[in-house]
């Protein structure tokens, strides 16, 4: 938390981290982190870095074996959440600055990859490089509000089943495949 708003710590709300970004309220990072089906030694990739906390809490989870890369545009919040990861010496976290809109394709594929930026679709590089049986979960649709998906990669041919997990308003994915 920032320094003025310690006060507001406990609260199950969306808070400021600063550059027009909110991190999205612990009920919904635990939603999240759950639909995502998270086991240990797996391979994440998270699109919107933003403080490090949810990469921290999948870091936890997938443990030493496992490994999360995490992506931001906003140079400022990689280098918050590289402190913030070292701070809780966590360390199978890479945090990247680069436009994760596009994924990241020199680590894939994945096990896993979230999303915790509004997509205007479901970015299609995304369910690339995803592993078949991978989970994508993305929070997708117009700006004033999305629907939180659960893509399940079927195959090698990038055939999806979907999952509609509920409304939810999440700041927007910037970047190629963000909201123009
Ligand atoms: N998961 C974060 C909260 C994310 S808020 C946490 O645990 O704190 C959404 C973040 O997505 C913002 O930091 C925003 O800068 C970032 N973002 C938006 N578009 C992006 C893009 N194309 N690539 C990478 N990050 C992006």
């Amino acid at each position: 938390m920032p320094p003025n708003l310690k006060d507001r710590t406990y609260q199950d709300i969306p808070q400021q981290i600063g550059h027009r970004q909110t991190i999205s309220q612990p009920t919904t990072v635990m939603l999240m982190t759950q639909a995502l089906h998270v086991a240990s030694g797996q391979k994440i990739l998270e699109i919107g870095t933003g403080t490090g906390y949810q990469a921290a809490i999948l870091a936890r989870i997938v443990e030493s074996k496992g490994k999360i890369i995490t992506t931001e545009i906003i140079p400022e919040l990689v280098k918050l959440a590289k402190k913030n990861l070292n701070k809780a010496r966590i360390k199978n976290v890479k945090v990247i600055y680069c436009d994760g809109s596009k994924g990241y394709a020199k680590a894939s594929p994945y096990d896993r990859i979230i999303a915790t930026a509004a997509c205007p679709d479901i970015p299609k590089p995304l369910i690339k490089q995803l592993k078949p049986n991978g989970i994508l979960l993305a929070p997708v649709g117009p700006l004033h509000g999305q629907s939180m998906l659960q893509v399940t990669k079927l195959d090698k041919k990038n055939k999806t089943k979907i999952e509609n997990l509920g409304g939810f308003i999440f700041v927007p994915l910037r970047g190629e495949h963000g909201y123009k």
